[in-house]
């Protein structure tokens, strides 16, 4: 597979749900090895096309490659190169993290000895380790986050996919998560984000995407879309002028 190829090219992609254009013609491209954040308001879209990437809503029409693996024509091979996790992970509550992670990095098809080590990395870098024996369904919400974030890591996908990470994480874990991301990135892999805390998109993603009514309104770096403004025009800034 050839080292240039986009992790992710969107092309013309459409969503309907009924007479209301959730994605509306939407074209995105997202290099590899960066970390790119996916901003908009409530509602404009960015889980619904964030769903059909990875393969768990089917287009109305355009397409969608990962890394150039089509995926509704290569939804296999697509799904192996991607991690999503959503907004607000489903875990089996009745699985300790341990077990959990075994059973995840088993569908993958990870070996048992390689998982094991993942495992045990994920879950110490992630403050979980001493609980890895430890039932899920006592888990506070961020606790329960962060051993869906270690089931998104254990197969090492080459794209991973996070709606709003950070949402009800403390301030020391929401550390803990964007430091991974950026370590992931500094290993070769691609992150793709949505959130609403314009600081965090600013401070550690490459490019920033604005979508507005499931269309793409204005892309780039934080120097690209702060030129020709202001001295310390900040995210905030512009997205309340572009996309509120
Ligand atoms: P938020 O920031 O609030 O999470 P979002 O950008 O992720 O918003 P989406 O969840 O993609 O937005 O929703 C886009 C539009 O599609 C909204 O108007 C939403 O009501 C609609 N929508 C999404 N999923 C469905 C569904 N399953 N059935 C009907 N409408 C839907």
């Amino acid at each position: 597979m050839h080292a240039s190829l986009p992790a992710l090219s969107i092309r013309g992609l459409v969503k309907h749900y009924g007479g209301l254009m959730a994605v509306d013609i939407l074209d995105l491209e997202v290099p590899a090895g960066q970390i790119y954040a996916l901003l908009g308001p409530n509602g404009a879209g960015k889980t619904t096309t964030l769903r059909m990437v990875a393969g768990l809503a089917r287009p109305d029409a355009g397409t969608v490659q990962l890394f150039g693996v089509d995926v509704i024509a290569d939804p296999i091979g697509a799904k192996q190169m991607l991690a999503w996790l959503p907004d607000e992970p489903l875990l089996y509550d009745k699985l300790t993290p341990a077990e959990y992670l075994a059973f995840i990095a088993g569908l993958w098809r990870v070996p048992a000895a390689v998982a094991s080590v993942r495992a045990e990395a994920l879950l110490s870098r992630l403050g979980l380790w001493d609980r890895r024996d430890v039932r899920c369904e006592g888990f506070s919400r961020g606790m329960k986050q962060k051993v869906a974030l270690a089931g998104a890591l254990i197969h090492e996908p080459r794209l991973l996919i996070l709606d709003e990470p950070l949402t009800g994480l403390d301030a020391a874990a929401a550390r803990q998560v964007k430091d991974m991301l950026l370590e992931r990135v500094a290993s070769g892999g691609t992150v793709i984000l949505t959130t609403h805390i314009l600081e965090v998109a600013e401070r550690i993603a490459q490019r920033i995407g604005i979508i507005r009514a499931g269309r793409l309104i204005v892309e780039g770096s934080m120097a690209e879309l702060a030129a020709g403004r202001d001295a310390g025009t900040t995210l905030e800034d512009l997205f309340l002028e572009l996309a509120a």
